[in-house]
């Protein structure tokens, strides 16, 4: 870090995200001067404590950002939208987490570990886009492979914990488990069908073509972050019972033929990746063990025999860290380091 400390906002200070966010700034040793917690007025009222000290929670308004030099948001779409113009007319920087301005082309949309010299385009609306959580993860995992191989085609199925829907989601997952083991009726508040024992094919709304949003910010998101709108990508997104923790089976072409044991080497150097491959020893990515971690894990690295320069991969992260919190700090961390 450049050494400077900096005035930092989080935006969605109380939810799922925001509350990761302020426990990252913490472990990451953040270089915070002053932290601004914000959220709804609901919220006004609450304090959230911060290295041991206890902030009290503000009303998100238009006038939160005076003399803030970068603002962490997850709110929702509708307050981003509403207020990081704002945010970014007061001086201050937004790195913004919901998919309000990911394919505005005057906002840049980040992986550190796949296009970090994107940051600089912050300089356009004072905003950069934290990508969505999904696509994070399988990008910090193919971004080496593109580099070296390039990437020809991407077939992704996703397999996605219900606390990427936020704190809600969470709390809907658990009692409708309760009520199923206690043989009473669950309620579907959060999602239109039972998630408890239960797959939901379907993460955001339908779209026009069949495929879903969330489906749809994988493909678009990918093209964007590494820069190529020729790479072919299908996704089938899935809700499953889980609490932390997004899986991905990810099959892959390439346009350069490779060699197994040069890819394995290539993730296992890669940044932000953990190789965790040994299926002799059952052992292989899984959401628990991903949960509490910033790696993304990635095992099942095997070729796929079906054709030619193709691969299979399963890639696990915790989606409120990796997917959310950590790489919207990382993002801010660059920032910090070299624009600010
Ligand atoms: P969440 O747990 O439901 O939290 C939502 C947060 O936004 C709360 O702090 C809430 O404040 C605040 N908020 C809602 N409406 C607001 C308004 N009108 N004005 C000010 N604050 C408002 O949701 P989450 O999971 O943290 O997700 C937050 C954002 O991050 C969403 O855009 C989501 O798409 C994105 N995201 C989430 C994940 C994930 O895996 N969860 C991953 C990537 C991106 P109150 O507590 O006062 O209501």
């Amino acid at each position: 870090m450049s050494g400077k400390l900096l005035n930092v906002a989080v935006a969605g200070a109380t939810g799922a995200v925001g509350n990761e966010m302020i426990r990252g700034l913490e472990s990451r040793n953040f270089p915070v001067k002053s932290l601004k917690l914000l959220a709804s007025s609901r919220s006004v009222g609450r304090t959230l404590s911060f290295r041991g000290q206890d902030i009290a929670v503000e009303e998100l308004t238009a006038d939160s950002f005076t003399g803030v030099d970068i603002a962490l948001f997850s709110a929702g779409g509708g307050p981003s939208l509403a207020f990081a113009p704002h945010a970014a007319a007061a001086g201050c920087v937004v790195v913004d987490n919901s998919s309000a301005w990911r394919m505005d082309p005057d906002v840049p949309l980040v992986v550190p570990e796949a296009n970090p010299e994107a940051v600089a385009g912050y300089v356009g609306k004072g905003i950069i886009a934290n990508p969505n959580c999904s696509t994070i993860q399988m990008l910090v995992a193919l971004a080496p492979i593109h580099r070296t191989y390039g990437l020809k085609r991407i077939v992704v199925s996703t397999y996605q914990a219900v606390s990427g829907t936020g704190k809600k989601a969470i709390d809907e997952l658990s009692v409708q488990t309760q009520a199923v083991l206690d043989r009473a009726d669950p309620v579907c508040g959060v999602y239109p069908h039972r998630i408890a024992f239960n797959c939901l094919p379907h993460i955001d709304v339908f779209l026009e073509n069949g495929y879903t949003k969330e489906e749809m910010k994988m493909v678009n998101e990918t093209r964007k972050i590494l820069g190529d709108a020729t790479i072919g990508i299908t996704a089938t997104t899935v809700r499953v019972p889980v609490f932390y923790g997004h899986s991905e089976a990810v099959n892959v072409e390439t346009r350069m033929p490779f060699d197994m044991k040069d890819v394995r080497n290539l993730l296992r150097a890669a940044p932000g990746v953990r190789v965790v491959d040994d299926p002799a020893g059952n052992v292989y990515p899984m959401a628990i063990d991903a949960t509490g971690q910033d790696d993304t894990l990635v095992g099942r690295i095997r070729r796929d025999e079906s054709m030619e320069n193709a691969m299979n991969l399963w890639i696990v992260a915790d989606n409120i860290r990796k997917g959310a919190a950590t790489n919207t700090i990382q993002i801010a961390e660059i920032l910090a380091e070299k624009y600010l």
